[in-house]
């Protein structure tokens, strides 16, 4: 795993040093919108803690940031309107490492929604 690097977007963004569109904030995490959405809902949800990727977090948080993080997504899904009850849908990605074309190394899910998203993966 590589070192957490304290300098990343997203640890700024944790240390309020550059500002953000919030839509969620509880106890272990943050969600706020993607500054270059690629669909008309288009959020980032990430745990306040240092992880750098989904492993890293999966492996390494509490029980507690885990349970917190997995409950946020859910609420997001919902209060964006875009959840099943909604009759649209989603999907939640995550990019990790060279192969995954991580930008920024700070563990996120992106939650994408409000059009028709395509087929990735077949
Ligand atoms: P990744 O490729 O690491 O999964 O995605 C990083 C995401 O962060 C990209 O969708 C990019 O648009 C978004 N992003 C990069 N810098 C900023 C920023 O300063 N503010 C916000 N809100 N999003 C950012």
């Amino acid at each position: 795993m590589p070192a957490y690097d304290e300098t990343n977007i997203f640890a700024r963004i944790l240390r309020g040093e550059i500002p953000n569109q919030t839509v969620l904030e509880t106890e272990h995490t943050l969600a706020f919108r993607d500054i270059a959405p690629k669909a008309p809902v288009h959020v980032l949800v990430i745990p306040k803690g240092a992880y750098v990727s989904y492993d890293d977090f999966a492996a390494n948080a509490s029980d507690a940031e885990v349970l917190d993080f997995t409950r946020a997504m859910a609420r997001l899904t919902h209060e964006l309107g875009v959840d099943l009850d909604s009759g649209q849908g989603y999907r939640v990605i995550t990019n990790a490492g060279v192969h995954g074309v991580q930008e920024v190394p700070h563990f996120h899910m992106h939650i994408l929604g409000g059009r028709n998203i395509g087929r990735m993966v077949d």
